[in-house]
């Protein structure tokens, strides 16, 4: 009977197995044209200044308009990227698209462009030895100033050191900011702050969700505050989603946030609008 059991198992789990693995061989083979096919685009989220709601800065996060499936996920994507070191060029792609339209903002936009324009980096990335070459031209030939941006790395990505880890010193020395994303969340938070150069602490949603629930919770947001406080880094409130996390989150020391309470990753045009000051009660109709 087990024997049967294990039979019928195969037989209804088998053909699934093998569709998942067929649809992962083909999502890599069609995102391996989605960049010539013009497939991908960028989507901009507001970083802002609490309680201001200014928008500081905007990370850059990549889509894929696939022909037939529709809008295909980066959290579905990214990793066959990874996997396959598409994600190379598809990097090198979103880190030009950005830094253009940051030099542009900051061209048209004057004092009132977001700041910061933050491009996220894979591990796979960060161990190409010609990485910082590429971002060196490409702020070489975009002309945004090297310290408007900002690359976000997990921990995971430079926990261990090693190549990944002198990229990511190299790329400080050039003037670029680092963001440690989703921190928390990682291998090791807090020894890696003594090994990478870090400016920037983007506090992963899942601690923000905490702060309106447990004192446990919300223990953690506290902590990451604190220690980024008297570190001198900036510390980013990810994924904010109620007005209630975000006055929470003032009183426990947040300056910066992002999420769908302030504004959805938007397209480029979209971003302006939100920079220009509210009109003033004095100006003329
Ligand atoms: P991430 O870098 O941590 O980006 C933040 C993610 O949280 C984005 O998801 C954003 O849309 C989402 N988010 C922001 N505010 C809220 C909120 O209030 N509620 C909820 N539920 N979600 C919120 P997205 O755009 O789907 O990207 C997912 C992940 O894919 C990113 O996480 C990043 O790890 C990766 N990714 C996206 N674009 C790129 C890219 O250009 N290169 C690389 N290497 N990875 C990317
Ligand atoms: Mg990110
Ligand atoms: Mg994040
Ligand atoms: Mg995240």
């Amino acid at each position: 009977a087990a024997k049967e059991l294990g039979k019928s198992r195969w037989v209804e789990y088998g053909p699934e197995l093998d569709a998942h693995a067929v649809e992962h061989a083909q999502i890599a083979a069609e995102l391996s044209q989605a960049l010539d096919r013009d497939e991908l685009f960028v989507l901009y989220q507001p970083i802002v200044g609490l309680p201001d709601g200014d928008v500081r800065g905007v990370e850059a996060l990549i889509r894929w308009r696939h022909p037939t499936r529709g809008l295909v996920s980066p959290v579905t994507f990214i990793p066959v990227a990874e996997r396959t070191g598409l994600i190379v060029p598809i990097g090198a792609w979103i880190l030009r698209q950005a830094c253009t339209q940051g030099a542009q903002w900051a061209s048209s936009l004057g004092d009132r462009a977001p700041w910061k324009i933050s491009v996220n980096a894979s591990a796979r990335q960060l161990l190409e030895p010609a990485f910082v070459g590429v971002v060196a031209d490409t702020l070489a030939d975009t002309g945004l100033d090297p310290a408007r941006l900002t690359i976000e790395i997990t921990e995971t990505a430079v926990f261990g050191g090693g190549r990944a880890l002198d990229t990511v010193r190299a790329l400080h020395a050039l003037g670029v900011k680092i963001a440690l994303d989703d921190f928390g969340t990682g291998h090791s938070s807090l020894g890696l702050l003594r090994t990478c150069p870090v400016d920037v602490l983007k506090v992963d949603k899942s601690f923000v969700d905490g702060v309106t629930g447990t004192v446990e919770q919300e223990a953690i947001a506290t902590s990451i505050s604190e220690i980024a406080q008297a570190l001198r880094l900036e510390a980013v409130a990810e994924g904010v989603e109620t007005a209630e996390q975000a006055s929470r989150l003032l009183e426990l020391g947040y300056r910066l946030a992002q999420g769908f309470y302030f504004a959805r990753p938007l397209p480029a045009a979209e971003i302006a609008p939100l920079c220009t000051p509210e009109p003033s009660l004095t100006s003329p109709a």
